[in-house]
Formats: C-alpha cells, sequence, structure tokens
C-alpha cells in the first residue's frame, strides 16, 4: 500500500513514536542483508516483482513473513544499518524526531545480545543524526504470549543495561483480554532497577476493546502514552480517563486497516478520538513490511481523515510533547514545527553518498 505524498504534506514536520524496528526493513534491505550474511529466504516471501512483501493475511504477514524477513538482521552493524536506512528515509519526508521500539530478544534466535543490537541501533541513530539532523531514541519492549519466566528474564537483561538513548519501556504482542496487570511487577521491577526512570507505554486497544486500555491506564507505573488505542472510542468512560490523564494515543491507521481492525480509512475513529478531545500523534508501526510511511500517515490523515495543516502540525507537537526525551531537546523540536508555519516548504538534507567510514 503505497500512497504518493504531495509538497503541502512534505512540508509539515512530523515525529513518530511508534515504529518497530525490525518492521522498518524494506524488501530491498531484507533481500541485500540476506546476500550479505548468506541467509536463504522464503521463495515466495515477495510479490513477483519483488517491491512488496507477500502474505496471505495480517496473522501471516506479523508471523511467517516477518520472521523470514528478520532472519536476514544478523549482526550489530545490521542494526546501524537498518536503523540509518530508515532515519534516512524519515528525515526526507521531514521527520524531525522519531521512537524505535526494540524488542529485547530479537537478535537471541542469531546469537545477537540485546547490548550489540542497541549499541548498533545507537550507532545507525547518531550517523543518521549527524547526516541529516534527525533525533532518534529507542523504547525497550516485552512481548506478550511469551511464559512469565521468559518475561523476567527479559525483564532482568532490560535492567542491567542502561543505555543512554533507552528511554522508554513498553508491552508488545498479541493482546488478550485481562493479560497487561500480569506485568505490572515486571515494569515496576526494571523501573526500579534500571538506574533512572523509563518513559511508560504499551500496545493496548487493538485487537481487544476499551477495558484493555482501561487495564493499561491503571497499570502501575501509569503510562503517559498507549500505542494503537483506537478502540476506547467504543466506551465514554475511556475517552474520559484517556483525556483526564492526558494520554496520547499513538494511532497507526493504515496498520488497523491492514490488520482488519477496521475495514476501511471511513470506519477508522481517527477523527472521532481527536473530535472528542483525546491527544493523538500518527504513526507507520512496520513501515517496511507494510509499505507505508510516516509521510503517507500524514497524507492519510489529511485525505481520508479531513485534517488541516494546523492539525497535523498539531499531531507533531503531541508527538514531540510526549516523546521520552529532555525538556531542552523538546523545546528546540516544536520551535522547529512553529518555524515552519512561516517557512512553507521543506528541502530534504541528503544524506551523504556511498559507505560510511
Ligand atoms: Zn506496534
Amino acid at each position: 500500500m503505497t500512497i504518493q505524498i504531495d509538497d503541502s504534506i512534505r512540508a509539515i514536520p512530523k515525529a513518530e513514536l511508534h515504529v518497530h524496528i525490525e518492521g522498518t526493513v524494506t524488501p530491498e534491505k531484507c533481500r541485500e542483508l540476506a546476500a550479505k550474511n548468506n541467509v536463504t529466504l522464503a521463495p515466495d516471501l515477495f510479490t513477483p516483482d519483488g517491491s512488496a512483501y507477500q502474505y496471505n493475511d495480517f496473522f501471516h504477514l506479523v508471523t511467517s513473513v516477518y520472521d523470514n524477513m528478520a532472519q536476514s538482521i544478523r549482526t550489530k552493524e545490521d542494526y546501524e544499518d537498518i536503523t540509518y536506512d530508515y532515519l534516512t528515509r524519515c528525515a526526507a519526508e521531514n521527520a524531525l524526531y522519531v521512537e524505535m521500539i526494540a524488542w529485547c530478544s530479537a537478535g537471541k534466535a542469531v546469537g545477537l545480545s540485546y547490548p550489540d543490537m542497541i549499541e548498533g541501533m545507537a550507532a545507525g541513530i547518531d550517523r543518521a543524526q549527524k547526516d541529516t539532523g534527525i533525533i532518534a531514541r529507542i523504547n525497550t519492549t516485552l512481548v506478550r504470549h511469551q511464559p512469565l519466566d521468559v518475561v523476567w528474564e527479559e525483564a532482568r537483561t532490560i535492567a542491567a543495561y542502561n543505555h543512554p538513548y533507552i528511554v522508554g519501556l513498553d508491552v508488545a504482542g498479541g493482546e488478550s483480554s485481562g493479560d497487561l496487570p500480569q506485568y505490572q511487577p515486571v515494569f515496576d521491577y526494571i523501573q526500579q532497577n534500571f538506574g533512572r526512570p523509563l518513559g511508560m507505554r504499551v500496545h493496548a486497544g487493538e485487537a481487544q476493546g476499551p477495558e484493555n486500555v482501561d487495564d493499561a491506564i491503571y497499570l502501575l507505573p501509569q503510562p503517559t502514552r498507549i500505542g494503537h488505542g483506537v478502540r476506547s472510542i467504543e466506551d465514554k468512560e475511556v475517552i474520559h480517563d484517556l483525556i483526564d490523564n492526558h494520554i496520547v494515543l499513538e494511532v497507526c491507521p493504515t496498520s488497523n486497516i491492514l490488520a482488519k481492525i477496521y475495514p476501511d480509512y471511513a470506519s477508522h475513529p481517527l477523527r472521532k478520538l481527536k473530535d472528542a478531545g483525546v491527544l493523538v500523534c500518527l504513526n507507520s508501526d512496520d513501515p517496511g513490511l507494510f509499505g507505508n510511511s510516516l509521510g503517507q500517515e500524514y497524507q492519510v490523515a489529511r485525505d481520508h481523515f479531513g485534517f488541516t495543516d494546523d492539525e497535523l502540525r498539531e499531531a507533531t507537537k503531541v508527538a514531540i510533547s510526549k516523546a521520552f526525551i529532555d525538556t531542552p531537546t523538546k523545546s528546540t523540536l516544536l520551535k522547529k514545527v512553529d518555524a515552519s508555519v512561516q517557512q512553507g516548504f521543506f528541502k530534504p538534507h541528503a544524506p551523504a553518498a556511498g559507505p560510511h567510514p
């Protein structure tokens, strides 16, 4: 699903809080990494023209297709490569800030340690910032549907590695009813042992309904952001709780359509959530896998949800305000968004060509 971005959308400064690092890998980058690492990919991984991943349904896409694609990522340098690749793509769409989600056990199957994965991502972040000015940070995540002893092992791994670019803590993966409270002691343990407070966010209210968001809101420590959370619209009380607690929903419209949470954009509650007074920002979720981008989500917000330029800028400012970064960086980024109103144009800062030093 690729949507053309027009110049007025490109001119809007953007920020993203919800994107999974492995999910940013395009078919082209996947083939490049697989060739470098001598990984044999499934013959039907891509469409016949090679431009997209091939899948039967969303579940197939985010399980076996995702797993097969992720096998191409083997080393610390690969994480640097995919991070740099994604962030420079974002910078070319006038993104100022991105927070990426990293599952702490993602490299385990190929013998890559969590610190190596994070150091690779950090190197990609530094290189992208040097070449384009974009700023990025990392949220580390636990994954649901694992036995709790595995989750606790991951918690100890996370708590023991305090990299300055890790700024937030998340739980992702398939939602199931009533599953969130069991992670409270795990989050508490990480927060108490990491060495500094981490921003708190939770995936909720996507596959499951508003009660799942309610569980997330009342988790300790309380999250300031909910990944997706779109099904909050089904319960007025939950909407009030989101507003009263200034919690932002990281909305990923195209992802929700592909996942068949809603049949089409016309049925998606983004506009209703915004009009109800809920803080929302726009996100791509797994752009390499889905074939979308952050810029395309802004285009979708205008074309299908009637977002004006001011509302799109507001979504960016909501994301920056709720980012897990320091206050001086937030103020600098917010000033850039305000300055864009006067400038009205955008010229991407081209990254340096050729291999990095
Ligand atoms: Zn997600």
